[in-house]
């Protein structure tokens, strides 16, 4: 918390896809192994992060008893409490860091970290949003606050967050296993242009792995192809290799799914799937120009449709 870290900044957190994901089986736990290629995608949130530097909520006594505050805008199904991913990754860090908790005697003029949270990334639908929010939390505030810690250590504090939230601390392309917190980068060409089907209401994962446990068979499939095809930069291999295991428990719960990536096959999209446990459907198109007229035709069929560029990064930062 040097006086040469801004005190104002930005970050810009990329939703994801899964390019393919396969359960591997089920822990003792009731955590299920996956084998998975996921990869940033351009639809993303954004989070304002402010210091009070006052001199007196510097003072050192002060600082001891510093505080996080969420604000949010968007939608009302993202909790502003204490269970957003925003404030949880907060709190984690600062625990990390060992500054928060009680604001006893110093809680006057305790510093407050102001955070507000303006949400692009649909809801519980299947493209990390509160994963990708809580990355970003921690790579701002470990620049804002001075902190100095690196992604490696980052992403250990974020495994704990969640599945997806190593991954997001990264971002690009990677090849996740186990629970899906072992994360390797993956080697890319070229940029994918996706047609975005999103439904307002949404899935809840811990649904749809109670449905696939019920209905669905792992499929053994392995990602050799998709990673081919991102290696070689070659779109139609990559749409004819996309799969996702849990598509037939996400359209088992939601059959609509089925005609929605129906439309999206028949308006040119070379590989259509559900995207994570849905209930979002992405599509992939030949090129930019044809992404335009898929989203067109199948516009009538979702609550919103989006075009999204992939690899789409990581956590991006602005001084403002
Ligand atoms: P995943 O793809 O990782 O399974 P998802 O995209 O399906 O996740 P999220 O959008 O991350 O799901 O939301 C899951 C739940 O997390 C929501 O029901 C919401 O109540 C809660 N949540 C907590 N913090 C956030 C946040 N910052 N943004 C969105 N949802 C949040």
């Amino acid at each position: 918390m040097s006086d040469g870290a801004p005190d104002h900044i930005r970050v810009r957190v990329p939703s994801k896809v899964n390019l393919f994901l396969a359960v591997r089986g089920m822990r003792d736990d009731g955590y299920h192994e996956l084998v998975t290629v996921l990869q940033t995608v351009s639809i993303h949130d954004t989070i304002s992060v402010h210091l009070d530097r006052s001199a007196a909520s510097m003072h050192p006594s002060a600082r001891r008893f510093m505080d996080v505050a969420l604000s949010v805008d968007g939608l009302p199904s993202v909790p502003a409490g204490e269970e957003n991913l925003v404030l949880l990754a907060a709190r984690r860090l600062m625990r990390e860091i060992g500054v928060g908790g009680d604001r006893g005697n110093g809680g006057a003029t305790a510093p407050t970290t102001r955070m507000h949270l303006t949400k692009r990334i649909p809801v519980a639908a299947g493209m990390a949003g509160g994963s990708a929010d809580a990355a970003g939390v921690l790579v701002a505030l470990n620049h804002v606050w001075d902190v100095g810690m690196h992604r490696d250590d980052l992403r250990r504090i974020a495994a704990e967050l969640g599945a997806d939230v190593p991954f997001c601390v990264t971002g690009g392309t990677a090849l996740a296993t186990g629970i899906g917190t072992a994360t390797a980068q993956v080697l890319t060409r070229g940029t994918c242009y996706w047609v975005v089907g999103i439904t307002e209401s949404p899935l809840e994962t811990r649904e749809v792995y109670r449905v696939f446990d019920e209905v669905g068979e792992p499929s053994g499939y392995e990602p050799d192809a998709v990673l081919q095809a991102l290696r070689t930069g070659d779109p139609e291999a990559l749409g004819a290799s996309l799969h996702n295991d849990l598509e037939v428990a996400a359209v088992h719960l939601r059959p609509r799914l089925g005609e929605q990536l129906e439309a999206m096959r028949r308006a040119g999209a070379i590989g259509a799937i559900v995207s994570g446990s849905g209930p979002t459907v992405v599509a992939l198109a030949p090129d930019a120009t044809s992404s335009v007229a898929i989203a067109e035709s199948v516009r009538g069929e979702f609550d919103r449709v989006e075009i999204a560029l992939s690899p789409a990064g990581g956590p991006e930062l602005s001084e403002t």
